[in-house]
């Protein structure tokens, strides 16, 4: 136990949240993603016509539609695997999606994906996953059959999953990594809805979701509204799932702004600055659920309770998106492969890749954490149970002023459960992460308040 006096004289020397020191085996996995093999994967994606949802009464043997599309990613997931000994278990998720709205008959929706199991035993059930949706739409949401390229949406986070995949099998990590692609979304997001239950129902341990859609930095002609060093990542404030009693105790302690899924987002900023050079790419946090009038697969791991988060250029045009392609008084409308900037989606795959791999490495966030606010006193007390997988040789307490959008603070406390600082409670927001002994570090867990 942390005592008040040794906590003050730890205060002291309290730092701003300090830089991690990268780690080697992330770094070489970064360099090796290519801008080239994004290229082609989205090039050999739009080559199938379409992949809308709907095609999937054709053939995978005519070359076109979605199933060809699945088969596809499912050869590539093997030659990775073939390239890493057999490292990726390459599966699939299908089932038949009864009629909804944009769904009017039964139709068979695939989920591929490919997990590269931890080599830890005891965190080998710890799960993070990266995910993008492989099926594409033109101006017509039921057209099954005329083109529907979708280089960007969502060719782009396909090849930002397979991409991850190739470079970070070449690697090993204590927790799973789950390399996702997804049919479906733009149907009404069915088959992530059906992985994410699927995965509830089997007690998946889900640590984080990113959730890539139309991460290919549009680069038409003209546009010089475009940031390509930046991409905006999405996240829910409050959980889906937060029932009455949840959300009463969140309004009460100022919570909105430290859901699960607004932890993740911080996380992929502050790995944003170990890995990435600011100059050339940095995420934009943006505290939101989705874009308006816009939804993602994102939404479906949030209901299942799991943090999510969604990444997406930093201006998107919509001349690209969900358009048949042709040219109208001067406009190209349809989203071509020409106008996907793959050195940006490249950026976007190393963003991921160096998220996926930093929590892969890292210790389970710490469990059942908590404030004690059980008298009135100016400084605060923060419990937690260890970090479940024996991977933490210590924790650090967050904190930051309640309207600051960061954590500003970070103070090691050792390998304790339990710390006492000098800060009034009311003042600012804590949290609590566990650290192993090369730097990685957990997500950031906000306390319960336990009286
Ligand atoms: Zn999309």
């Amino acid at each position: 136990m942390l005592t008040l006096p040794f906590a003050v004289a730890l205060f002291s020397q309290a730092a701003d949240v300090p830089a991690a020191t990268p780690d080697p085996q992330i770094a070489a996995a970064l360099h090796d993603v290519s801008a080239e093999r994004i290229q082609q994967t989205i090039e050999k994606l739009v080559s199938l016509g379409t992949r809308h949802t709907l095609s999937s009464d054709m053939p995978a043997s005519s070359g076109k539609g979605a199933n060809a599309a699945a088969a596809w990613i499912q050869s590539e997931f093997k030659r990775y695997s073939n390239d890493c000994g057999g490292c990726l278990e390459v599966k699939t998720d299908e089932f038949i999606q009864e009629p909804a709205p944009r769904v009017p008959k039964p139709t068979k929706i695939t989920n591929v994906y490919a997990v590269l199991r931890g080599s830890d035993p005891a965190n080998a059930g710890r799960i993070v996953l990266v995910t993008g949706h492989y099926d594409s739409r033109n101006s017509d949401p039921i057209d099954a059959t005329a083109p529907a390229p979708g280089a960007n949406d969502d060719g782009s986070g396909t090849a930002v999953s397979l991409e991850c995949a190739r470079v970070i099998s070449k690697h090993r990590f204590p927790a799973t990594i789950i390399f996702l692609t997804v049919a479906g979304e733009e149907q009404g997001l069915n088959g992530s809805a059906h992985f994410a239950k699927m995965a509830l129902a089997q007690g998946w341990n889900i640590e984080a979701v990113l959730n890539n859609d139309i991460v290919g930095g549009d680069r038409t002609p003209g546009d010089t509204m475009q940031d390509p060093h930046v991409v905006r990542v999405f996240s829910e404030g409050i959980p889906a799932t937060a029932d009455e009693k949840q959300l009463k105790t969140i309004r009460a302690l100022g919570g909105e702004n430290d859901g699960p899924s607004r932890q993740l987002a911080r996380y992929v900023a502050s790995v944003a600055k170990e890995y990435l050079s600011p100059a050339t790419f940095q995420p934009l946090v943006v505290f939101r659920r989705d874009r308006y009038l816009r939804g993602g697969d994102h939404f479906s791991f949030n209901e299942q309770g799991y943090a999510a988060v969604r990444l997406t250029e930093f201006r998107e045009n919509y001349n690209h998106q969900h358009q048949n392609v042709r040219t109208e008084n001067g406009i190209e409308y349809g989203d071509l492969p020409k106008f996907v900037d793959y050195d940006y989606t490249a950026n976007v795959a190393r963003l991921n890749a160096a998220t996926l791999a930093s929590l892969a490495s890292a210790p389970a966030p710490p469990a059942n954490v908590r404030l004690l606010t059980k008298g009135l006193q100016n400084d605060s007390t923060v419990v937690w149970e260890p970090s479940p997988g024996g991977l933490a040789t210590g924790y650090e307490v967050l904190w930051r002023d309640t309207a600051g959008p960061d954590w500003q603070h970070a103070q090691s406390v050792g390998n304790v459960t339990r710390a006492t600082l000098p800060l009034s409670k009311d003042n600012v927001v804590f949290a609590v992460r566990a650290v192993d002994a090369q730097g990685h570090r957990s997500l950031a867990v906000m306390p319960m308040p336990e009286r």
